[in-house]
């Protein structure tokens, strides 16, 4: 029966044609799309009052509050664009720590009397809605008593229409906190963050004798990295429906060896997946710049053109949802688990980190002056040092059951935190840390803010994939973050922590000038490169020695979420995000909470998975084929002809240790007990016993016959399409 079941998934999937794209990019200019389906500037700046659309832009440019009185005219407007748009509903969107978006939609419809309705949205409606917050988890903020929440526009984010099939809903992004003001999202930490690096990143920019100095703002550009899989395939495992990764399956016989996958030819299913993708993203204004295959076979890369890190978040986050939901147009279906097949690269976001504004722009690129030099060293310098004092809670904020399998698997950054700085930068900070300010004559050294840097060879990013941090040219780029996450909590933590080196910078050097600012200057980074280098590795982070070495420096290598997460509570942090208004304590013991739950939920959700299909597909099968062995042997024997019991007895044994291990795993689902740190402790036996499992299951799936295995094998999934 199984095997019917799977050739004809099989079948289903050669069989299915690419879809024709929904746009015909000959008669279409896709520029035209472009923020077709957003309320931006230019919308705003034609459907509102000259005075309501000034005090808006500013609103919007300086991520102040918005002014109450204009808030009526602009939702007048915005219904009306949006009611033009085919939008019956509107929204609002908020992102909840469980990382996914969440969103109320509400009726533009009011009864008016008489059998009538009319479309109302008041500028209260647009301002601040009321979700029932308590089925998002608060980690104890939210007292039951108090189970609201609200949601408030974030004018820095522009309101957009999101289309379905039977309509159009007017979204528009918001942060999620409690009423007593505690941050309930991930958006909220984000703005309070981007705010406390502007406050910061002027004074320095003031220091360095700029006179007009615009908003700073924190830019992002996520490298999002999926797999897809064909749905017909994808639905006949329960694991990946249910759990979005295998949890069982042999390596097939071509993985990834030939490396022929990277840059490849896009297949043409795929190419009409994604060119919808990228239609439905530049409706929504965003600007999606590249798409590729990725190293493992079925996996691919969407990348945009970075934006704000508010922005970019959002975006990422609504890319994850059109990933998801095109696909399904084109009978696949997007994977964004960071290890959804073991043995196979996993997926991961590498984000792509600066910070700038419009009068001197990006703060990260060298520049051509000696003055842009050692402005961009100091910056340069901020990171660093903020990396190296955070390096734990960093880990932490990529920390999750499914990012554990990838971190440190020999594909993707290790779990010690490190920076790479590439050759001629790290030259110019050893030159910085053996000279001195005063004494700089010799060969060798660099005064700052007098000599010239040698140009920096933009870094073409993939020849040190083995760095979780690293340098590239103009920008930083932090690639432990998983593909499934939300970028949010990691832009959040960046922008804090560097905010903070920037003020102790600042402290340092204000009230001095010229030569003895450059001094300054010097000394500063000299300290800082001093006490800090020691986060700076330009090796093979995936090599046995960089552990040795790592350990020997004294970084740490906090291996998995459960090591990791309760840096989010490291002192030394807490201090840092409460100084700067970021999170207070009680918020981030919340988060502390909530992700370590959350760690936990998976990992239970893939216990009882995993007994279940151990139990009711993978055993029958394998005792099936036993059976089938046992009458083979005894036809032979009937026949006088002598058989061979190997394979009947390699199987047997198999199950017999396959069904003591599923025993072990039902012992261990009972001893789930006590607070979430308790239980999370707990979690990983439960990993390790899961492991030893499907190492028997695996060995199984190679012995049994083809016909009897009824779950498609890592070969069907991974290369049909
Ligand atoms: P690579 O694969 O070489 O790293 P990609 O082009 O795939 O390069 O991705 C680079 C990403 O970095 C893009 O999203 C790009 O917009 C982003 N980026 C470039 N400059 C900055 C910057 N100043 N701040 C943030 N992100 C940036
Ligand atoms: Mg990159």
């Amino acid at each position: 029966m199984s095997t019917t079941t799977r050739t004809e998934a099989i079948r289903a999937a050669v069989a299915t044609k690419p879809r024709a794209v929904s746009i015909d990019a000959a008669a279409v200019f896709t520029g035209d799309l472009y923020g077709q389906n957003v309320f931006d500037l230019s919308k705003m700046q034609r459907r509102l009052s000259k005075d309501t659309y000034k005090a808006l832009k500013k609103t919007i440019e300086t991520g102040s509050q918005l002014d109450m009185t204009i808030a009526d005219e602009v939702a007048a407007a915005m219904k009306a664009w949006a009611i033009e748009k085919g939008a019956t509903h509107f929204a609002h969107v908020f992102f909840p720590l469980t990382g996914l978006t969440a969103e109320k939609h509400d009726s533009f419809l009011v009864p008016a009397g008489g059998g009538t309705a009319v479309a109302e949205f008041s500028g209260k409606a647009l301002i601040q809605g009321e979700p029932d917050a308590s089925s998002f988890p608060s980690g104890g903020i939210r007292a039951t008593f108090e189970a609201r929440g609200y949601t408030a526009w974030d004018v820095t984010s522009p309101a957009y229409i999101f289309q379905g099939p039977n309509g159009a809903t007017l979204c528009i992004p918001t942060a999620f906190v409690s009423w007593t003001g505690e941050a309930l999202d991930k958006k909220t930490p984000l703005l309070r963050s981007m705010q406390a690096l502007d406050k910061q990143a002027q004074r320095i920019l003031k220091l360095f004798g700029h006179k007009e100095i615009s908003m700073v703002t924190a830019t992002a550009g996520p490298e999002q990295e999926y797999f897809l899989i064909d749905e017909n395939l994808f639905y006949l495992r329960p694991d990946l429906y249910i759990n979005d990764r295998t949890l069982f399956g042999a390596p097939p016989a071509r993985g990834q060896e030939f490396e022929d996958h990277y840059f490849g030819a896009i297949p043409e299913r795929v190419l009409g997946f994604m060119m919808e993708v990228d239609n439905e993203c530049y409706k929504l204004g965003i600007p999606i710049k590249t798409r590729h295959n990725e190293v493992a076979p079925a996996q691919y890369e969407i990348a945009p053109v970075f934006e704000s890190a508010n922005i970019a978040a959002d975006h990422n986050q609504l890319v994850g949802t059109i990933l998801k939901r095109v696909a399904k147009k084109h009978g696949l279906v997007a994977i964004l688990n960071e290890k959804p097949f073991q043995g196979v690269n996993g997926s991961g976001k590498h984000v792509n980190f600066s910070l700038g504004n419009k009068t001197q722009g990006n703060l990260l690129d060298p520049g051509d002056t000696p003055h842009d030099n050692a402005q961009f060293l100091v910056f340069c310098a901020a990171v660093i040092r903020a990396v190296s004092i955070h390096s734990r809670f960093l880990r932490a904020c990529v920390a999750s059951a499914s990012n554990d399998h990838r971190l440190g698997a020999n594909e993707a950054p290790p779990a010690i935190i490190s920076i790479f700085l590439g050759e001629q930068l790290n030259a110019i900070f050893e030159q910085i840390k053996a000279g001195g300010a005063k004494t700089s004559k010799g060969k060798g050294t660099l005064r700052v803010g007098v000599d010239i840097l040698p140009p920096l060879a933009k870094d073409t990013g993939d020849r040190n994939r083995t760095s979780p941090f690293a340098f590239t040219g103009n920008r930083f780029e932090f690639r432990a973050v998983g593909s499934g996450q939300s970028i949010a909590g990691p832009l959040v933590a960046l922008n804090t922590i560097v905010a903070d080196s920037l003020e102790y910078i600042a402290s340092k050097l204000e009230g001095k000038k010229g030569a003895a600012l450059n001094d300054a200057i010097q000394d500063v980074l000299q300290e800082i490169i001093k006490e800090h280098g020691k986060v700076v590795f330009n090796g093979d982070g995936y090599s046995e020695a960089w552990h040795k070495e790592a350990a020997k420096r004294g970084l740490p290598n906090l291996k998995t979420s459960v090591d990791a997460l309760p840096a989010l509570l490291d002192k030394v942090s807490v201090e840092v995000f409460v100084k700067h208004g970021v999170f207070s304590e009680r918020e981030l013991e919340s988060r502390y909470e909530i992700y370590v739950e959350t760690y936990v939920k998976t990992v239970k959700s893939e216990l009882n998975s995993a007994i279940e299909i151990a139990k009711t597909l993978i055993v029958p099968a394998a005792n099936k084929h036993i059976v089938r062995l046992g009458e083979t042997l005894a036809a032979q024997k009937a026949a006088g002809v002598k058989g061979d019991a190997t394979a009947l007895k390699k199987a047997s044994a198999l199950v017999a240790s396959l069904q003591k291990g599923i025993a072990e795993l039902e012992t261990l689902r009972e001893k789930f007990s006590g607070d979430a740190t308790a239980q999370a402790k707990h979690a990983l036996k439960v990993r390790a016993a899961q492991s030893k499992v499907r190492a028997d299951a695996d060995a199984l799936e190679a012995e049994v016959a083809d016909d009897i295995w009824p779950l498609p094998t890592y070969g069907e999934l991974l290369f049909i399409k």
